[in-house]
């Protein structure tokens, strides 16, 4: 069985349920537009849902599409999408079950850290949100110094806050793009959170470990 000396996690829906908050602010957002209300309220949130991509979709063309579906939404993308990275935020809440696994890594004295895309201001509000802020060791916003995963050097980043070597080092993450190819591009080995999807489609190399939730990496931690 493979052991590691440190670990790096991605932050939405790794340790905290994007998918979930990203439901609530849908919930909210047909709730209070009634120009969506000529479609039955699940229906509406499952066409939003798919036109998100798993949060791959740009927010302006979201928003766009949206529009083209429900001409009765007044306000231009560019309002909507500004609302909706602050809202999304706020839907945010924490995940005991991941979080307890998280104090666990503390407990047990395990190097550990969260590198995150996304915007500055709402990833940060979403660690505060999802009560993170206080218990990663580190967190990497790597477009706070204009980069972004898969860019090997912000997974060299976070394997110097670590103060472990890459191969060493397990990266967690739900992205096969941004998370998985971009850690195993300096040497990680990685886990892959399904996060609701079937199985891994996008070829090889594989991730070492496929899971569904964080707690099934612990004995290779500790
Ligand atoms: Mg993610």
């Amino acid at each position: 069985m493979p052991h590691y000396a440190a670990v790096v996690f991605d932050m939405d829906d790794t340790i905290i349920s994007r998918t979930d908050a990203f439901r609530r602010y849908l919930e909210r957002f047909y709730t209070e537009n009634p120009a969506l209300h000529d479609h039955p309220r699940e229906s509406a949130i499952q066409v939003m849902i798919d036109w998100d991509g798993h949060g791959e979709t740009n927010k302006i063309e979201y928003f766009k599409m949206l529009k083209a579906e429900w001409p009765g939404v007044t306000e231009s993308p560019e309002k909507l999408t500004n609302q909706f990275w602050a809202q999304l935020a706020e839907e945010v809440v924490p995940d005991p079950s991941s979080n307890e696994v998280l104090e666990q890594l503390n407990h047990a004295g395990v190097p550990w850290g969260i590198l995150t895309n996304g915007q500055s201001k709402m990833q940060r509000r979403k660690t505060v949100k999802a009560e993170l802020e206080s218990l990663a060791p580190f967190i990497l916003i790597p477009s706070e110094f204009d980069d972004q995963k898969p860019s090997p050097a912000v997974f060299q980043r976070a394997i110097e806050e670590t103060g472990s070597l890459a191969s060493e080092t397990l990266f967690v993450g739900d992205n096969p793009m941004t998370d998985i190819r971009g850690a195993q591009s300096i040497g990680m080995p990685t886990a892959w959170m399904r996060a609701g999807k079937s199985g891994w489609t996008s070829g090889s190399p594989e991730p070492d470990h496929i899971v569904d939730h964080v707690r099934e990496l612990l004995p290779f931690l500790i």
